[in-house]
């Protein structure tokens, strides 16, 4: 008797200690995914691209340290890919790491360059808070430099939209067979 009693209590423990905890986080984790979209390919920046400021200042142009390293926005309608559908791949302008194919972008005449997704592992989200809005960053998973948001009108099959700068990226065009 006292076997199985004692058995019920470690089953008890189990459960309410280590099982309903568990889910209730992984639940809510569930809940922040599917409001806020998205990828959950999350990658830890290399420690190769890891750069100091001053670094990134002698690499970058002016303008591609404005929005790469301190989370600027190009204007509407004035980026070079914004317009852009040449087929190939899109790569970050700060480090090189492949970020989307142009088979997965898109007009959305939202004014900046807009793909339904991103390459996989190619790009880290983070929630941005800023101007009062409740947006998701999108920064490259190698340099962690900043790209642009992703929101969830896209078109299928994901019904997402990359909004990215196009000072962030650079393109490199398919090579002719
Ligand atoms: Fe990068």
């Amino acid at each position: 008797m006292k076997i199985i009693q004692l058995q019920n209590v470690a089953i008890m423990f189990f459960y309410f200690v280590l099982v309903v905890p568990g889910n209730s986080q992984l639940f809510a984790q569930d809940q922040i995914l599917i409001k806020k979209t998205v990828n959950s390919n999350q990658q830890t920046p290399t420690d190769s691209m890891k750069r100091t400021d001053s670094e990134w200042k002698r690499i970058l142009s002016k303008e591609e340290y404005h929005i790469l390293r301190n989370k600027g926005t190009e204007r509407a309608f004035t980026g070079e890919f914004d317009g852009h559908f040449e087929e190939g791949l899109y790569i970050c302008a700060g480090c090189g790491n492949k970020l989307f194919d142009s088979e997965t972008k898109y007009k959305s005449g939202c004014g900046w360059p807009a793909f339904y997704n991103a390459l996989p592992k190619s790009v880290n989200e983070k929630e941005d808070n800023n101007y009062g809005m409740e947006r998701i960053e999108i920064t490259c998973s190698k340099c962690d430099g900043h790209l642009g948001h992703v929101f969830n009108d896209g078109p299928d099959p994901t019904g997402l939209r990359y909004c990215i700068n196009s000072v962030s990226m650079d393109f490199k065009p398919n090579e002719k067979k």
